[in-house]
């Protein structure tokens, strides 16, 4: 009798996690925030549902699963192109720019998703079909399948809305997806780096909800941050399409938007960055609790140059990017508006500026493979805009969730005061390391995690085929320090120490990776013994690492004169 009333009042609690019926023909192409107003957020099984619909009405769409979840859930990719496109070469020979958005990366930041079947629908059957003329789409509406799933009332309680509850920011064995692009220990995001690998898109977007201040935006978003990446592209994101874009939001859909920021105060950013790598936790930036009360010392701050976030990453891969947070504090139903608006204008732009962003892309790409980088940074600081920006400082008010009974936090939309203060929303490097011809070391045990990760990244490396004694620069350990406290699992490392000059035997077999390569700053960030988010840090070289022994991986600065082949 117990267990037959606990198993009712299970279900009685519960009733938000039975699949919503779409009850007409039409029914059938909405998505569950629109079938339940605004009230819920889609399933994965709603998600195929929609998909599975879409693809009945249009033959312009392909469907993909690029992997599966940690939970075994295959994850949808939607390929829209005209003529449609099934391989990767078939859209490169389109000569189109391939835009790429993902969504739910964070599955409790759950708008992009609802928007992306919205967007979805326009381009298959409604008014944005045309973009296909000048564009390949794909879009991967549900990337943290197995996060989307674990929803719950009591996720995210301070975002406005869906009240019905969100799912969990984490993967389903708790690592935050957003911060392993670099040491990529998920299957999602390994399955996405292989997408990257196959489909290579010019342009990523990924959709989220930001968690901190109140401000008087809509919507914020970021370019690539790390400012080794090709500064052709940074120019481009940052001074032409991100401020076209900006406009067209405020005039074509009444939405307000700048460059992602928190609030905090110059005291408070100095001690960052007295402690900025061991001391930080990589967490997106905190709410100002109460620091940017002084309206004198307050400003506006970016997050992190670091390439475990998407952004960052894709940037290093030589391609554009752009990170979306909708405001947390703006209602569901116009969070999915601001975001299926954005973009809808992304793509607008991209198909306008169609030829140039192709264009663009191969100039950098034909650059990197040229070899003519030189010096990126290994290490960097927040640095400021020229001038001080006038940034909304907007107002909130506590609502209550009717479903849960908890508080929720609402904006005031016209509540907003412009506020002049300094905009530290660049970073410069305050160390930097030249750029090798080639990396070498010898194929030990050790290094096997090394090289898995790097062709999961989709670097070329070589092996030597005859010994090799070259003259190389090494770099000798005098520091090794570890976080004390974990981080995703990892105690992360920095190291110290000098580099000099040595001939050293390679016997065959070792591995060479030339930089001569696209993804020459990516080569660079992982492989660099001082870098601040490289193989160091995530402790794939623990065991070599001890103060007075010489790092693991050389570099050779001069010509690579060395037979070897291609491993795979
Ligand atoms: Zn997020």
């Amino acid at each position: 009798m117990k267990l037959a009333f606990a198993s009712l009042s299970l279900l009685l609690l519960l009733p938000n996690t039975l699949t919503i019926m779409p009850r007409t023909q039409n029914d059938q192409l909405k998505s569950r925030a629109e079938l339940t107003n605004y009230e819920e957020t889609s399933r994965y099984e709603d998600v195929m549902r929609f998909i599975g619909e879409l693809q009945k009405r249009t033959d312009k769409l392909r469907v993909e699963s690029f992997g599966k979840t940690e939970e075994g859930r295959d994850l949808p990719l939607m390929i829209f192109a005209d003529p449609p496109v099934a391989q990767p070469r078939e859209a490169r020979a389109s000569g189109k720019p391939v835009i790429f958005i993902q969504a739910n990366i964070h599955a409790g930041e759950v708008e992009g998703k609802e928007a992306m079947l919205h967007l979805a629908r326009r381009i298959a059957t409604g008014d944005l079909r045309p973009l296909l003329n000048n564009l390949i789409i794909l879009i991967a509406p549900i990337y943290n399948a197995d996060g989307n799933e674990k929803f719950s009332p009591n996720n995210r309680t301070a975002q406005n809305g869906p009240i019905g509850g969100v799912g969990t920011r984490e993967n389903a064995k708790g690592y935050d997806l957003n911060r392993d692009y670099m040491k990529l220990e998920t299957p999602e995001a390994n399955a996405l780096v292989g997408l990257f690998n196959r489909w290579d898109p010019h342009l990523t977007v990924d959709l989220h909800t930001t968690n901190g201040s109140y401000h008087g935006y809509h919507l914020t978003y970021a370019p690539t941050l790390n400012p080794n990446a090709d500064a052709r592209l940074i120019a481009f994101e940052r001074n032409k399409m991100l401020p076209a874009i900006t406009r067209a939001m405020l005039k074509t859909h009444k939405f307000r938007l700048y460059f992602y920021g928190n609030f905090a105060t110059k005291e408070r950013i100095n001690r960052e960055l007295d402690n900025f790598e061991m001391q930080r936790s990589g967490r997106e930036a905190r709410p100002p609790e109460g620091l940017a009360d002084k309206p004198e010392t307050k400003i506006w701050r970016t997050f992190d140059h670091r390439p475990r976030f998407g952004n960052n990453y894709c940037g290093l891969r030589n391609r554009l990017t752009i990170l979306s947070e909708a405001y947390s504090y703006l209602d569901f139903k116009s969070r999915v508006a601001v975001t299926e608006a954005f973009v809808e204008e992304i793509f607008k732009y991209s198909a306008l500026h169609a030829e140039e962003i192709v264009a663009l892309i191969k100039r950098v790409d034909d650059d990197a493979v040229r070899g003519r980088l030189t010096q990126q940074g290994v290490a960097f600081e927040l640095k400021s805009l020229d001038k001080p920006v006038d940034i909304l400082v907007g107002e909130v008010e506590k609502v209550k969730n009717p479903r849960s009974g908890k508080m929720m936090t609402a904006m005031i939309e016209n509540k907003f005061t412009p506020t002049p203060m300094p905009n530290y929303g660049l970073f410069a490097a305050t160390k930097s390391g030249v750029i090798p011809q080639a990396y070498l070391f010898r194929n030990e045990d050790g290094m096997k995690t090394v090289i898995a990760k790097l062709l999961a990244h989709g670097i070329a490396i070589e092996e030597l085929t005859e010994p090799l004694t070259a003259e190389v620069e090494s770099f000798v350990i005098d520091d090794v320090k570890k976080a004390a406290r974990a981080f995703q699992g990892h105690a992360e490392v920095k190291l110290k120490g000098r580099t000099q000059k040595e001939a050293v035997q390679f016997p065959a077999g070792s591995i060479l990776i030339r930089t001569a390569q696209s993804s020459a700053s990516l080569i660079f960030y992982l492989l660099e013994a001082e870098s601040d988010d490289g193989f160091v840090n995530w402790n794939f070289l623990d065991a070599y690492l001890e103060k007075g022994k010489t790092y693991p991986i050389y570099k050779l600065t001069g010509e690579v004169k060395a037979p070897s082949k291609l491993k795979r």
